[in-house]
């Protein structure tokens, strides 16, 4: 495949959705974590919704709407219906029972006395007749309209990269990529990690794998540690909770640990999906087991529901919507486990320590 120089990158925008300063979370020490959007995964907790689809989208902050029906005089497509005024009149029995006395006793007739009640629907936006023109985003001086992400080029990105320097030197941090999949734009992660690396950032991949080999066999080698999200075990689960198999992730996985990629493997702890299945512990262990010293850490993450508003402003179902958190002491029996299973390092909710290199790993096929 073409290998395209950073050169020609320089003009090319990618969307980007957030870029987060300070993460301690995102691998070791203190990074810059660049959010990409796309993903060929749907996971039903998918907790940056924003990041799924691969095009510009815009949120809807009904806090911020004042009603005033600009984003629909602008929409060209006529997919939003306007904000309409409903006039309704309000029982004026409680009032007159209160006082003791009938309508007809008051010497008024009932819809005299009611009390008109004005009240002004907010706009309503149809995502699927949308053409993603943002002429509503433009129009809307409240912003209550926004976009969920901003097109960035490399050297935009870098320079906020670089810009926290100092912050990597202390901490053993450096740049992560992450997503949705940072994997469909493998130029993008190669010519970044390239120049982070020639200034000696380390680099770091957050992955769901779902990807040709080829691909990753070309970011490979620029890559310091990859975060690996291994879902669920069980296929079947697999394919209902994100939409695809994870045969092709976990090969991957072995072909990576085959070549001696430095990998983490995460598991996010998901009510109804993985949740009190002690088994989903065993089997990422094993499997952990299988990839061999490659594998340097393992991280659980505990289901957390921040994201629900995301989903309401993007006009999103939430699967989820009204499940609690859960905390790192309903994980604990997980951590037990793969600590039974294995010498890993393991955290609990994210924080991790410093960075650690594996040595090469004999191929385990
Ligand atoms: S979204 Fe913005 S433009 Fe549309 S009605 Fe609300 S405040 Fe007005
Ligand atoms: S982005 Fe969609 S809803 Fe907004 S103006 Fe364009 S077509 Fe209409």
């Amino acid at each position: 495949m073409l290998d395209i120089s950073s050169e020609s990158l320089s003009e090319e925008k990618y969307l980007v959705t957030n870029i987060q300063r300070y993460s301690i979370n995102d691998g070791p020490g203190i990074r810059t974590t660049i959010f990409l959007k796309g993903c060929p995964l749907h996971c039903a907790w998918c907790h940056n919704p924003e990041n799924i689809h691969p095009y510009q989208e815009f949120f809807y902050n009904k806090d911020k709407c004042v009603r005033c029906g600009r984003c629909a005089e602008a929409c060209p497509q006529k997919a939003v219906t306007p904000p309409r005024e409903r006039r309704f009149k309000t029982n004026p029995d409680p009032p007159l029972r209160s006082l003791n006395v009938s309508p007809s006793e008051a010497g008024l007739t009932v819809a005299e006395l009611a009390e008109e009640t004005v009240e002004i629907d907010f706009p309503k936006f149809d995502r699927e007749k949308c053409q993603r023109c943002f002429q509503c985003v433009d129009a809307c001086e409240y912003g209550a309209l926004y976009l969920a992400s901003k097109p960035m080029t490399l050297d935009e990105m870098y320079r906020e990269v670089k810009s926290d320097e100092l912050f990597y030197e202390s901490s053993g941090g450096g740049i992560t990529l992450s997503g949705s999949e940072p994997l469909l734009h493998p130029e993008l992660v190669i010519s970044l990690f390239k120049r982070a690396r020639q200034d000696g950032i380390h680099t770091v991949l957050d992955t769901t794998a779902y990807a040709k080999w080829e691909t990753i066999a070309r970011v490979l080698p620029h890559v310091d540690l990859f975060l690996l999200d291994i879902k669920v075990m069980d296929d079947r689960k697999h394919k209902k909770w994100t939409g695809v198999s994870n045969q092709l992730i976990l090969e991957n996985a072995r072909k990576m640990a085959c070549m001696g990629a430095n990998m983490r493997l995460r598991m996010v702890i998901v009510h109804n999906v993985n949740y009190w299945e002690p088994d989903h512990a065993r089997q990422i262990a094993e499997f952990a087991g299988e990839l061999g010293e490659s594998v340097s850490g393992i991280d659980i993450i505990p289901y957390h529901n921040f994201a629900e508003v995301k989903y309401e402003r993007l006009g999103l179902n939430y699967v989820f919507k009204g499940f609690p958190n859960l905390f790192n002491e309903d994980v604990e029996a997980y951590r037990k486990i793969i600590a039974e299973n294995g010498q890993w390092e393991t955290t609990v909710g994210g924080l991790m320590g410093v960075r650690k290199k594996s040595g090469l790993t004999p191929c385990v096929r």
